[in-house]
Order: C-alpha cells, then structure tokens, then sequence
C-alpha cells in the first residue's frame, strides 16, 4: 500500500472514530457509535500492517492471532459488574505500550535530518515513557481497588503532596540532564522508576468514592500515552485517536467531578488540598425490615414510586424483574419512574445500559438533577443496591469522605424500601444513617430474588 492511500485511509478512520464518539454520547445511537469505531479501528489495522513502514507481516499476524484470542476470551467471560476493572486494566496496557514504543524508539532512533529535531525526538521519548508508567502503575492500582485487591480507601503516607510535587520537579530536571546528554540512558531509566512510583501513589491516594474520576482520568492519560507513541512512531492516525481518548477522557472527568462536588484538580493530584476530617462513622439506631408481600402491597397501593438502583442491582442481575414489576404497576396506573445517580454502580451510565439492556422505556429513566426535587411527592421509592449515591450523610456530616457529593435525596418521599442483602457500607465504606429513618424499611436479601418475589405477589 503506497504512503499516500494510507494516508488517506488513516483520515477515512480518524472520521470513523469521531462518528464513533458522537454516536456513543446517546444511549439511543450507542451501538451505531460502537460500529463506527469498529469499521475506523479496522480501516487503520490493514492500513497499518500493509502500509510502507510496516515489515515482518508473518509477526505482526502471529501477534495478532496471540492477542486477539486472548481479548475475545477475556472479553466473552467478563461480568457487566467487572467491567470498570477490565477497563483499568486495559488502560494499563497502553501505558505500558507507551513505555515499549518509548525505549524502542530511543534505542532505535531514526535519522533526524537537523539537530532541533534531534532534540524534539528526545522530548517525545521522553514525555511519552513519562506519560506512559504513570497510566501503567496508576490503572494496576485502580484495578486492584475495583477488584478488592487493594484497599479503597485512600493512602495516607505523611508529606504525600510534597512527594508528588518532588517527583514532577525531579523529573523535570532529569529531562533537561537527558536532552543535554544527548540522551542519556540513566535518566530515562530513573525517570522511568520515578514515574512508576508517582503513577503508584497518585491513585493509591485516592479514595474509593473519588474512584469514578480516577478511571476516567486515566482513560484520559492512556489517550495521551498513545498521542505520545503516535509522535514518537511518526504515526498521524495514533496521534488523531490518542488526542481523541485524550480529551474526551479529560471532558468526562470533569463533567463527573462537577456532578460530584469534587475538585477537578484536587482528585488529578491524588487528593490534594483535601482536609482529612474524622467523621464519627457511627450511626446509631434500629432499622426495620419488610417482606416482599409487604412491599407488595404497598406498591399497589401507591400513586406515584421512583427506583433508584445502584451497583447491587448489576451484581444481582435484578434489571429483568425490576423492568417486570415497572410494567406491572404502570398497568395498574401507577406512575413508575428510575432516578439515575451519575456515579451509580462502577462505572459512567453503567445503570443507563443495564436498564436499556432490561428494555425499560428511556423516557422513564430520569438523571438524578432531573427527579431530585419530585421525592417528596412520591409514595414509594425502591432503592435496588444503592447505597453510597442515597446517602444523605453525604449532606449531613461534614467530616463524612462523602461529603458535599450530590445524592439522590430518596429520604423526602412517604416510604422508602432498601433492598439489600446485610446492614453492610457501600463502595466508599461509609455508614448509612437512610438505613435509620422512620420512614425506611429494609428488605434484606440477594435483589433479584426480591424483586422477583414482589413481581409475583403484584
Ligand atoms: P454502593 O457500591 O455504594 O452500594 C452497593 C450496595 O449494593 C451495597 O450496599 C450492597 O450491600 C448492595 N448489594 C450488593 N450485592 C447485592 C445483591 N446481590 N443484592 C442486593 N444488594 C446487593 O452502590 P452505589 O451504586 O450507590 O454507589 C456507587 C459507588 O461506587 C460510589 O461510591 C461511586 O463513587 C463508586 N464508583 C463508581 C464508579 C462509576 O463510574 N459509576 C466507578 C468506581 C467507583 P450488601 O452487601 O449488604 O448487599
């Protein structure tokens, strides 16, 4: 293939993954979106393998083949529930691609014709090896706290901020060492360790309810590794693409630490600026509990419920009922709406596609903005494994990890039912005092099968 047809092909697929990112905002043109990445990401692969710059075809067939098979295993038996860690850990690859391409290309450095582009190339290594251990040990560790492999709440090592700002300043100087070395190994390589441990800390440091941000933020740093890898490969298209992931991943961040009340900036730096508060953590007090006959009948009864699931609904796999009694008490002419929480489950619009998934109407599926000042007018509201997005510690107590974090406000309606299987914490280990009010009942049990009882009952 000549250089000027791919080229071409490389704009043709660049077009395809802007149309893929446009169809991927609206749940209704989502799998368009995803199409359109497919056909863009397959137009660069043949341009890529038979393009002039490529050579060992047989390799690059084996690898694929290696890869390939193990991607489509992975990706056919991984639960909706792990998807937030399959996305951490893929983040983790293009980190450490980054970091590959990096060495590769400072081992294997093309001809520079001047001396200024010489001293670009360096700059590109070396930003892009920087880039790239960051978002390799940054999405371990994500992965590790999505997974519970690593504890979720954040690290609190003494002086944490002044480390971070040392490791930037440190390795500042040892690009300006490694340029006027004219590339000097032992730089990049401390650099490269330096990075790794920032990348460590950076998110180690974050704590679990903070942890939405994280993922999206290093979504954003895998983008800009590959832009890195793109300019150090001389490759337009990897650049196009990085940038692409790059900024969306860094809209999406932001747009989440708004819905959150969080500091864009503070969660970037690994928490800085955060007060560490002590929160008492303890609620004191009796919770009753209902059946799912009870439950039933009061749903029947009622004029107007609002569901508001969380990430017990997905573990569970309760979106099937939950869209089976919707159906059954709109029939009855109840008016039956959902209030979605922004960060509900693990990960963005992870509800949004379990209930598409389920076929509930998207019309009835409300962002948490949208329904938050109707709960008081409501009879019933169902909260489906929800728990951190229904804490209302959230607004009461100032010392709580939570705090300031928009929440559904479910306490205003008439009854509440908690559906879950113990008194347990959510994701961010905080205590619920909702689980206290006189107006909650708790229905313990795995979510599915409550619902499936009440579906029955109704
Ligand atoms: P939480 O994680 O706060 O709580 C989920 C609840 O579901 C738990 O209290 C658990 O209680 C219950 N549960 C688990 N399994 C079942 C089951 N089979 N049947 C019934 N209940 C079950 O959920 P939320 O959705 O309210 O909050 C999401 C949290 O995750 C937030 O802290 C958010 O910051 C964080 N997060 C969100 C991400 C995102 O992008 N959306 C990404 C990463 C983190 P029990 O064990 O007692 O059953």
């Amino acid at each position: 293939m000549s250089a000027g047809l791919t080229q071409a092909a490389y704009i043709v697929a660049a077009l395809f993954f802007i149309l893929s990112l446009a169809g991927l905002s609206k749940q209704e043109s989502a799998k368009y979106g995803n199409y359109y990445g497919i056909a863009g990401m397959s137009i660069a692969l043949v341009a890529t393998i038979f393009g002039p710059e490529s050579q060992g075809f047989v390799w690059i067939i084996i690898a694929m083949a290696i890869g390939g098979t193990i991607g489509i295993h992975y990706a056919k038996k991984v639960e909706m529930t792990e998807m937030p860690e399959l996305v951490a850990i893929l983040h983790s690859f293009v980190g450490l691609a980054a970091i590959l391409v990096g060495y590769n290309s400072y081992l294997d450095a093309p001809k520079a014709a001047t001396h200024a582009e010489h001293i670009i190339h360096l700059v590109e290594v070396f930003l892009g090896v920087f880039i790239g251990a960051v978002t390799f040990t940054g999405s371990v560790v994500a992965f590790g706290k999505l997974r519970g492999l690593v504890s979720s709440s954040p690290l609190n090592l003494p002086h944490k901020h002044k480390m971070n700002l040392a490791a930037v300043i440190v390795s500042a100087w040892l690009l300006t060492r490694f340029v006027e070395a004219d590339g000097s190994l032992l730089a990049l390589f401390v650099m490269t360790l330096i990075a790794l441990a920032f990348g460590y800390h950076l998110v180690a440091s974050i704590g679990g309810a903070d942890m939405p941000v994280v993922v999206s933020m290093l979504n954003s740093y895998s983008g800009w590794a590959a832009a890195a890898a793109g300019f150090m490969l001389a490759n337009d298209l990897l650049i196009v693409t990085g940038a692409l992931v790059g900024s969306s991943g860094a809209i999406l961040s932001y747009i989440m630490c708004k819905a959150m009340n969080r500091s864009f900036v503070s969660v970037i730096a690994g928490g800085f600026g955060q007060e560490v508060l002590v929160s008492s953590d303890v609620v004191h007090g009796e919770h009753r509990e209902s059946s799912a006959d009870e439950v039933a009948e009061l749903l029947k009864n009622s004029k107007s419920v609002i569901i508001t699931p969380g990430y017990g609904m997905a573990v569970a796999q309760a979106q099937y009922p939950v869209h089976e009694i919707t159906e059954k008490l709109r029939a009855k002419g109840v008016n039956v709406r959902f209030g979605i929480h922004p960060v509900a489950g693990r990960l963005p619009g992870h509800m949004n596609v379990l209930l598409a998934e389920a076929k509930v109407p998207y019309d009835i599926v409300l962002e948490m903005d949208e329904i938050n000042d109707d709960f008081e007018e409501t009879d019933t509201v169902l909260v489906i494994g929800a728990n951190d997005t229904v804490n209302p510690a959230a607004q009461e107590d100032p010392a709580s990890p939570i705090a300031g974090m928009p929440v559904l406000e479910v306490w205003n309606a008439k009854n509440v039912i908690v559906f879950k299987r113990s008194m347990n914490t959510g994701y961010a280990g905080v205590q619920n005092p909702l689980f206290f009010k006189e107006n909650t009942q708790m229905l313990f049990g795995d979510a599915k099968e409550s619902v499936d009882a009440i579906s029955k009952a109704l």
